[in-house]
């Protein structure tokens, strides 16, 4: 695995290049925001971890830069717990997952295993953290925005819209939905599925003049592209 690691701190960077490269990675680092950016343009890197407070450009500008410059490279961004940044702007800003700081070697190598797997956005299935356009769905922290702004979602739209986001475009029928969302087992009226499509609509959907829910008929539902509407 190659591995872009872009941290000013000079024993931190050092101690962590050493043990992945032990452990057969091969470590690119970089000692500040720029140097970064530039090395992430110029070179592939199955994965890049970034810390947030860094000379030149933070973390946040290093994730949205090569975003916007369609770099899809996973980044997994170093938060620290008491930082006056979190773990949810990490992810607004592109990141594809974070760790806070202090972390585990362990826990590390294995986050970037699983983001070096997924690769450089596949789709959405089985990930943690999914992606639509603007909709980000954090599976870890339970947490969904939309633009940068928090959307509040029950557990059972929490679950539906994740359900749709999985499928990355594709229609996805009500019976599955009813299936997956509320199990098998479920007796009640199907028509609950168009209801909460219906909540969900209300909260992430009209507030933000966009209409990515959308109906397919005699089929199901499935998200659409990313529009203004
Ligand atoms: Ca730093």
């Amino acid at each position: 695995m190659r591995v872009l690691l872009i941290e000013d701190e000079h024993h931190l960077r050092e101690a962590l290049r050493r043990g992945l490269s032990e452990a057969g990675d091969e470590v690119v680092g970089a000692a500040t925001g720029p140097e970064g950016l530039r090395l992430a343009r110029e070179q592939v890197f199955d994965v890049i971890v970034c810390d947030i407070l860094l000379p030149g450009l933070n973390g946040f500008q290093v994730c949205r830069r090569l975003r916007e410059q369609a770099v899809w490279t996973p980044v997994l961004v170093l938060t620290a717990k008491d930082g006056e940044w979190d773990q949810a702007e990490a992810l607004d800003a592109g990141a594809d997952d974070y760790l806070t700081k202090p972390f585990s070697y362990v826990v590390l190598r294995a986050h970037l295993r699983a983001l070096a797997r997924r690769g450089a956005r596949s789709d959405n299935q089985g990930a943690d953290l999914m992606r639509w356009g603007d909709i980000v769905l954090d599976k870890r922290a339970h947490r969904c925005s939309r633009a940068g702004r928090t959307v509040e979602l029950s557990n059972r739209e929490f679950e539906l819209l994740a359900e749709l986001l999985a499928s990355g475009g594709r229609a996805v029928t009500k019976s599955e939905l009813l299936e997956r969302v509320w199990g098998p087992g479920f007796n009640g009226d199907p028509n609950i599925v168009e209801v909460y499509v219906g909540y969900l609509r209300r909260k992430l959907d009209a507030p933000f003049g966009r209409r990515s829910l959308e109906t397919v008929r005699g089929v199901g539902y499935r998200l659409a592209p990313d529009e203004v509407d």
